[in-house]
Formats: C-alpha cells, sequence, structure tokens
C-alpha cells in the first residue's frame, strides 16, 4: 500500500484553486464531485513537500504529511 501525503479536506474545499496555481509540480487538479468542484492531488507522487500549496488555502483545507 502507498501512503498518500497529501490530504485534501474536500468538505472544507471550495475549489478555488489557489493550490492548482501555487504548485509548480502538477499536483492538483480540479474535479467535480456532484456539481461541487474540488482539488484532488492526483499526482501526489510529484509533489517535493515544499508546502507552498498550504499556507494559500483560504479554508486550511491541505495537510500535507512529513
Ligand atoms: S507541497 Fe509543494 S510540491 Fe507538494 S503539492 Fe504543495 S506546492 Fe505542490
Ligand atoms: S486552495 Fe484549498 S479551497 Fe482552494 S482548491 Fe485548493 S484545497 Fe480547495
Amino acid at each position: 500500500m502507498v501512503t498518500m501525503p497529501i490530504i485534501v479536506d474536500e468538505a472544507k474545499c471550495t475549489g478555488c484553486g489557489k493550490c492548482v496555481d501555487m504548485c509548480h509540480r502538477m499536483v492538483y487538479e480540479l474535479r467535480d464531485r456532484g456539481g461541487k468542484m474540488v482539488a484532488v492531488p492526483s499526482r501526489a507522487e510529484w509533489c517535493l513537500k515544499c508546502f507552498l500549496c498550504v499556507d494559500p488555502c483560504p479554508v486550511g483545507a491541505i495537510q500535507i504529511l512529513k
């Protein structure tokens, strides 16, 4: 089993796209979850753990596990 280092709380996520813009590794993509857009770390294996996406999230939905 592969441990996913990034957790997005989809209940909190507003789909604003800031994490998509901030991540230079293109880890995130916005996906439709029944009419609500949410950020999904679909390329989490590309993450360098720079944490640049964490603070810009206006609702604190992103957790990067160390
Ligand atoms: S920690 Fe850095 S590389 Fe990883 S998802 Fe966030 S912005 Fe992208
Ligand atoms: S920055 Fe936060 S609220 Fe905005 S899309 Fe990313 S996870 Fe969702």
